[in-house]
């Protein structure tokens, strides 16, 4: 079961640009990363703004597993800051979960 916990988002937008709620799950992003299926942006945005933190330590390696291109922010149709969302939430895994 989910546990929705809103500190997780609140953190993510207290430490940089969180926009993840633009994202309208299109699939263009998964379309077009080279990392492929491994990845799926609109997926970790939608656990991370429900503040499911346990489904994003499940998914910690395909997070860590972006090459941070943006090949799929200069082509997302709503300007979703995609590499930059990633990056807020590996730093919150780091600290919160990994302890680095
Ligand atoms: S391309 Fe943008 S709007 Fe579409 S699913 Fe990816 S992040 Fe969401
Ligand atoms: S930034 Fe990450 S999610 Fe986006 S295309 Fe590159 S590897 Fe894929």
């Amino acid at each position: 079961m989910i546990k929705v916990n809103d500190s997780v988002v609140r953190e993510l937008r207290s430490r940089g640009r969180f926009d993840a709620s633009k994202c309208f799950s299109c699939g263009t992003c998964t379309a077009l990363c080279p990392v492929g299926l491994p990845i799926l942006p609109r997926e970790i945005f939608r656990y991370a703004l429900l503040g499911a933190q346990e489904e994003l330590i499940k998914r910690q390696d395909e997070i860590f597993s972006c090459l941070l291109c943006r090949m799929c922010e200069e082509n997302c149709p709503e300007g979703v800051g995609i590499s930059g969302n990633i990056r807020l939430i590996r730093g919150l895994l780091n600290e919160k979960v990994l302890g680095l």
